[in-house]
């Protein structure tokens, strides 16, 4: 099936748009990690990079205005996972970004980091469901029950202690693939964090990369940069478990995180037998402006 003709007419094609997109202007490339360029895992520390993504991402790094991971792990753990230098990494669902000086906040989200923590202690004490896996991860939190005996009953019982208890604190709660997620109450996204990272590099032209319901929120602002003339485009990665919201709102899809690697391999591939070359060193200096 991967290696089916229609597959590989599929993938040129969409390679095909990316590159087209990608080459004209200054051109950005931000993608998701988990889901994404990195198979969903049993564990979140278990987690890789494939090979290939990884590769390609640092090509791309030469050739573009932008190459940005935005993930829901904290900030260092993101770029300890992706590991590629040259790249920018916003972490925590957009709350968290890696500046030279490490690690930062954004400072409406830090009042938020003990009172996770509080709701984080309280859903321990209530509740054990074994192989429910609670991470903290400062200004959000993941409560993750992929590796629990039943699934569906897990789902419903957290969030059961978490409409007791999370929402009279205040935060948020948005599911994604077998976790659920604590965040709090501010406008700050994923789609934010896009639609920041346009604005800071001055980005005409931009395709994003998620598989996720905290993708939808990006998917959702290239439509609104869409319309301000920014030229983007949004890929979903499609696998069983994903949400309605990303099919929907995607404008084409892969089938897999193999399939990611390999677009973004042709995609590299495309950016640098193509003639304009636009190092990012040549947009750095001024000398190619879009
Ligand atoms: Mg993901």
């Amino acid at each position: 099936m991967y290696e089916s003709a229609s597959f590989r007419n599929n993938a040129a094609e969409l390679a095909g748009r990316v590159v087209g997109l990608l080459r004209g202007g200054r051109a950005g490339l931000v993608t998701d990690v988990d889901g994404t360029i990195s198979p969903i895992v049993e564990r979140p520390e278990q987690a890789i990079v494939l090979p290939g993504a990884r590769e390609a991402l640092a090509r791309l790094a030469n050739r573009l205005a932008l190459v940005a991971v935005v993930s829901g792990r904290t900030v260092a753990d993101a770029h300890k996972l992706v590991g590629v230098d040259g790249l920018t990494y916003v972490g925590n669902h957009g709350l968290e970004i890696l500046s030279e000086r490490g690690p930062e906040l954004v400072p409406e989200a830090r009042p938020w980091v003990p009172r996770i923590a509080a709701v984080l202690d309280d859903v321990a004490r209530m509740h054990a469901i074994p192989g429910v896996l609670i991470e903290n991860k400062g200004a959000t939190a993941s409560l993750h029950y992929r590796m629990t005996p039943d699934p569906d009953q897990a789902r419903r019982e957290l969030l059961a202690i978490l409409a007791r208890r999370a929402i009279t604190s205040g935060l948020r709660i948005e599911e994604g693939r077998m976790v659920i997620n604590l965040l709090p109450p501010l406008t700050v996204t994923k789609g934010s964090a896009v639609s920041w990272l346009v604005r800071e590099h001055r980005l005409e032209r931009l395709v994003y990369l998620g598989d996720d319901i905290t993708d939808a929120h990006a998917f959702r602002a290239l439509a609104v940069l869409r319309q301000s003339g920014v030229r983007t485009l949004g890929i979903g990665v499609v696998a069983p478990e994903t949400p309605p919201s990303v099919r929907q709102l995607a404008d084409a899809c892969v089938a897999s995180v193999r399939e990611v690697a390999e677009l973004l391999c042709r995609t590299a591939d495309g950016l640098e037998s193509s003639g304009t070359m636009e190092s990012r060193e040549a947009l750095a200096a001024g000398e190619i402006d879009g």
